[in-house]
C-alpha cells in the first residue's frame, strides 16, 4: 500500500501555520519526500524523521518547493554524526537555475541531477518524470507502487502531455494557483481550478486534489469550478488539514 501525506499546499509562501509544497509518500518499503518547501520540515517531523527517508525529489528549484532543503541537510548532519543515518541523503533535482543547484550542494547530501528520461527506484516504487511548462525547468512526477499510481503535476501551465502522464491515476495532486481576485500570481506557468480539473477529467483519474493554493483564493469558487468540470467529488488540499487535527492524509485504494 502507498500512503500519501500532503505536508504543505500553499503556493508561493506559507500562511496560517502551514507550509508550501511538500508531499510524503510512504510505501511498505520506505518513505520519499517530494518537494521540500517552506515549513515542510516542521510538518515532516509530525510524521517521521529525516533518517527514515529513502530520498528527496525536488520538482524544481523555486523556494516554495525547496526552501527547507538547507535545514533538512542540517537535520541530516546530526543523524549522520550519531549514526542514525548510514549514508548521505539522496536529493534528486533539476540542475537549473545553476546558482540554486550550487547552493543546495552539501556534505550531508548526494545531489543527483534529475534525468527525465531515466525513471528512478526509491522505497520500492517506480518514479517517472514529465517535463512541464513552468518559468524554470520543472517536472511532474508519477509514482507507481505495486498496482497504485500517484501523479503530482508540480508547477505548470495547462499542457496536453500531462493528460497522458496522469492517465487513470488513482490519485492526482494538481496545482491550481490562479484564482479570480487573488493577487498570488500573475499567472505565467500556472493553472486555475478549471484547467486542473480539465486535465483530471480527460486523464480519467480516480481522485483529484488541488494543491499549490493561493492564500487569498476564493476556495468555494475553486471547488465549485473544479467539481463542475471533473464531474466527481474533488478535494482542495486544505480540506484534509481541516478534517484532520494532525496532518493531511489520504490513502489510495
Ligand atoms: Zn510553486
Ligand atoms: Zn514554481
Amino acid at each position: 500500500m502507498m500512503k500519501i501525506d500532503i505536508l504543505g499546499y500553499w503556493g508561493g509562501f506559507p500562511t496560517r501555520g502551514g507550509a508550501t509544497a511538500g508531499i510524503l509518500i510512504t510505501t511498505d518499503e520506505g518513505k520519499i519526500l517530494l518537494d521540500c518547501g517552506s515549513g515542510v520540515m516542521s510538518k515532516l517531523y509530525l510524521k517521521t524523521k529525516v533518517e527514515n527517508l529513502s530520498g528527496v525529489i525536488l520538482s524544481h528549484l523555486h523556494y516554495d518547493h525547496m526552501g527547507d532543503i538547507g535545514v533538512l541537510q542540517y537535520a541530516m548532519a546530526g543523524a549522520l554524526r550519531t549514526g542514525r543515518a548510514k549514508e548521505k541523503m539522496k536529493i534528486f533535482a533539476p540542475t537549473e537555475p545553476k546558482e540554486i543547484w550550487n547552493q543546495i550542494q552539501s556534505g550531508q547530501s548526494e545531489n543527483v541531477p534529475l534525468n527525465p528520461l531515466k525513471p528512478l527506484r526509491l522505497a520500492g516504487a517506480e518514479i517517472e518524470f514529465l517535463s512541464v511548462n513552468h518559468t524554470i525547468p520543472c517536472y511532474a512526477v508519477k509514482i507507481t507502487y505495486k498496482d497504485e499510481v500517484f501523479v503530482y503535476s508540480a508547477d505548470t501551465e495547462y499542457i496536453e502531455s500531462l493528460i497522458d502522464f496522469a492517465k487513470d491515476a488513482d490519485l492526482f495532486v494538481c496545482e491550481a494557483t490562479i484564482c479570480e481576485g487573488s493577487s498570488h500570481t500573475v499567472g505565467t506557468g500556472h493553472m486555475d481550478a478549471i484547467e486542473a480539473a480539465t486535465i483530471a477529467k480527460k486523464a480519467n483519474v480516480k481522485k483529484l486534489v488541488l494543491t499549490h493554493l493561493p492564500s487569498d483564493g476564493d476556495f468555494a469558487l475553486m471547488r465549485r469550478q473544479a467539481t463542475e468540470v471533473f464531474g466527481k467529488k474533488m478535494y482542495l488540499a486544505s480540506d484534509y488539514v481541516q478534517s484532520s487535527p494532525c496532518m493531511a492524509e489520504t490513502v489510495i485504494r
